[in-house]
């Protein structure tokens, strides 16, 4: 196989955060995009059944073969740090807590070379029990989805009556200094859609970041409608009758989450307007699923196979101008607008959040 040019004429070095680093390609696209967040499934598995994710009856679980092991995780994060620039990891799912091998996943991770920054999105079940392991381990800093703090809404969102244990688990993750937390939020409407002034209340007073994350056509379902998701106008609507609203100066750089100042600071709020604001201009995604895949944009209908190349005994630059390759065919934009819009096959819990 003939290697790319910028394989065989690696780059000169770079630095990040002082860490010098042979950066040998980048994983662009052709609109000049540039990856450099990789979001990491562990597991297309889940102990909640949040309505606007999963069927309540949960989902055919992709077979354990399938699934990538520890070693073949941490060689493709690996390939990605060290010859594609890659400089952030977010562990995801599915739910990463229900992975067995995590914090040793996350612990060879964050010694890899040059570090990464390495965080994690969770639903915080069990988190009580891990937090200070996966601190230790290196993680930086968690997400955490929570839609409502009332047990009755909780349980009418995720169909499973844990609020109690989301709670201590955000606790937890507190004290073993994994923060600064954020906390991510979808709304429903007639569901939670009234307690958007009643969650930052809480947010700013726990000391969490709330961002709002409009709902996206992912659920396994396709029981997902414009019309009827709760879009980022009417979030602001919302929180406007309590709060004053003002945009933060810091530019949001390729960051999802417009944030604005609440009350004129310091707490702040962030939308993420995937549907009615999109920010795929300025992506620097990319995700590996569970069973190897690699996905170029979180609607993207087609995926590139790492885990065969890999159990076919690829090299690492062999793997590396695969991955490259999948980035060129990333689309401009999500097109949800579109008429001709589809969704894709795999639905957010098993594309990794
Ligand atoms: N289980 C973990 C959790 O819930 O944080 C990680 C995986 S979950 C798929 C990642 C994020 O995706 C969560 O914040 C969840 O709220 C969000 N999410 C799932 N389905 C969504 C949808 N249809 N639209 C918008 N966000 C969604
Ligand atoms: Fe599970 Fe996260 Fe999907 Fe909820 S959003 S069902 S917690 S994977």
């Amino acid at each position: 196989m003939s290697l790319p040019e910028a394989i065989r004429h690696p780059g000169k070095p770079r630095r990040w955060g002082g860490a010098p680093r042979m950066v040998h390609m980048e994983l662009s696209d052709r609109y000049g995009r540039v990856a450099q967040d990789l979001r990491v499934s562990l597991t297309d598995r889940c102990n909640l059944r949040c309505s606007y994710c999963m069927p309540a009856e949960g989902l055919e679980w992709l077979p354990d073969e399938s699934v990538l092991s520890d070693d073949e995780i941490v060689r493709l994060i690996d390939i990605g740090v060290r010859m594609l620039g890659i400089r952030e990891v977010r562990f995801t799912g599915g739910e990463p807590l229900v992975r067995r091998g995590l914090v040793d996943i996350v612990a060879r991770t964050k010694a890899l070379s040059p570090t990464p920054d390495v965080s994690m999105t969770t639903n915080a079940l069990g988190l009580t029990r891990t937090a200070q392991a996966l601190a230790d381990a290196g993680l930086d800093r968690i997400n955490v989805s929570l839609d409502s703090i009332r047990p009755e809404s909780f349980h009418e969102v995720t169909r499973r009556n844990r609020l109690p244990d989301v709670l201590s688990g955000l606790e937890a993750a507190r004290r073993a200094g994994l923060g600064p937390i954020k906390i991510n939020a979808v709304l429903l409407r007639g569901l939670n859609d009234e307690q958007a002034p009643e969650l930052l209340r809480w947010a700013i007073a726990e000391g969490y970041e709330l961002r709002f994350i409009e709902q996206m056509p992912l659920d396994a379902q396709h029981g997902w409608s414009r019309a009827e998701m709760i879009t980022a106008d009417e979030i602001f609507t919302s929180l406007e009758k309590e709060f004053l609203l003002e945009p933060a100066s810091e530019p949001r750089g390729s960051a999802p989450a417009e944030l604005f100042l609440v009350d004129g600071g310091p707490a702040t709020v962030g939308v993420i307007a995937s549907v009615t604001r999109p920010f795929c201009g300025d992506c620097d995604r990319v995700r590996l699923t569970a069973d190897g895949q690699i996905r170029n944009c979180l609607f993207a209908r087609e995926e590139s196979d790492l885990r065969a190349a890999l159990r076919a005994g690829a090299t690492d630059e062999e793997l590396a101008a695969r991955w490259v390759r999948a980035m060129a065919t990333k689309r401009a934009g999500h097109g949800i607008d579109d008429p001709t819009f589809l969704q894709p096959d795999r639905p957010m819990s098993a594309i990794g959040g």
